[in-house]
């Protein structure tokens, strides 16, 4: 059997307008745009990548911004939401700028007895802040983990706990809805996946604010290999492995139907950029260098702050 996921590699979302994405998640959030690339399946759309300064695996928050995206709906069989983590000390001062700049949230609410605010991004999609024990300054330290949406948790549990080495790490039920976290061992970031049982009649629909997908860490491309071994082998249809450039990934659909995905940590994104310029210049796969002008052509333009 392989290592154990140390945790959460990247989370890929749908949005709409590149522009308010942008603005959003660097500018109110803090966070990094470490790459500015197409959708390698569609390369007249933004593939836009959020993180910490490096880009380091756990941060990686992923758009395709589709200017023609309705909007979607969380559902059974759907990641719900991502949670960031806040380091120690600094969960207040959040809620005192947002205040200050008169941006809403919900909360706090207490889960599994951390405190949780959540606001809202331009598409509307769930954005929680969690408190943590985590050493820190105000920034963003990462992502905490996630919540998939279940119709039954069983299956999906017993993948995170079987194949990934997870361990369970709390069950609670508030106002009717059941969440069991499961947590990878270590002190990664993203280490959490809590998996969310509620009864509300709800179809969820991919659209603009919801989440595609959820990639997991591999160590090399031996560690993934393992992986999809392993997958494999317990009778999960797992993809070959896809060169994304700046990862390598393979992909299955967990038991409850949402979209899974084991990412390396190598080569990360300062393959093809210098680290100090992270996302500053479009950056394309070779296979579309040639139709470079077409393809920024037909993109809207960006711009960072
Ligand atoms: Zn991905």
């Amino acid at each position: 059997m392989p290592r154990t996921i140390p945790g959460i590699h990247h989370v890929t979302a749908i949005s709409g307008p590149p522009q308010a994405n942008v603005d959003f998640f660097t500018g109110r959030l803090g966070q990094r745009l470490v790459k500015k690339t197409v959708n390698f399946d569609d390369p007249g759309t933004y593939h836009l990548y959020y993180g910490d300064a490096t880009g380091a695996p756990g941060t990686i928050l992923t758009f395709f911004p589709f200017a023609d995206a309705g909007p979607g709906r969380a559902g059974p069989g759907m990641a719900a939401s991502y949670s960031y983590a806040v380091p120690k000390g600094g969960f207040d001062g959040w809620m005192e700028r947002l205040a200050e700049d008169a941006v809403d949230f919900d909360g706090p609410v207490e889960r599994f007895g951390a405190r949780v605010i959540t606001l809202r991004d331009p598409d509307g999609a769930p954005v929680e802040l969690v408190e943590t024990d985590r050493a820190g300054d105000a920034a963003l330290d990462g992502f905490h983990g996630v919540t998939l949406w279940e119709r039954d948790i069983g299956p999906t549990a017993r993948l995170l706990t079987g194949i990934f080495g997870y361990e369970e790490a709390g069950h609670e039920t508030v106002g009717g809805v059941e969440r069991l976290r499961l947590k990878a061992p270590g002190d990664a970031r993203g280490t959490f996946v809590d998996l969310m049982r509620s009864d509300a009649p709800s179809i969820g629909r991919q659209g603009a604010g919801t989440i595609h997908h959820v990639a997991f860490r591999a160590e090399d491309d031996a560690d993934q290999l393992e992986w999809r071994e392993a997958l494999a082998a317990a009778g999960h249809a797992v993809t070959p492995v896809i060169d994304r450039q700046y990862f390598n990934a393979i992909y299955f659909r967990e038991p409850g139907g949402v979209l899974f995905e084991i990412a390396t940590d190598p080569p990360g994104f300062a393959v093809d950029e210098d680290a100090a310029h992270l996302g500053e210049a479009l950056k394309l796969p070779p296979q579309y260098e040639r139709i470079r002008d077409r393809i920024e052509a037909v993109l809207p333009p960006l711009k960072v702050a």
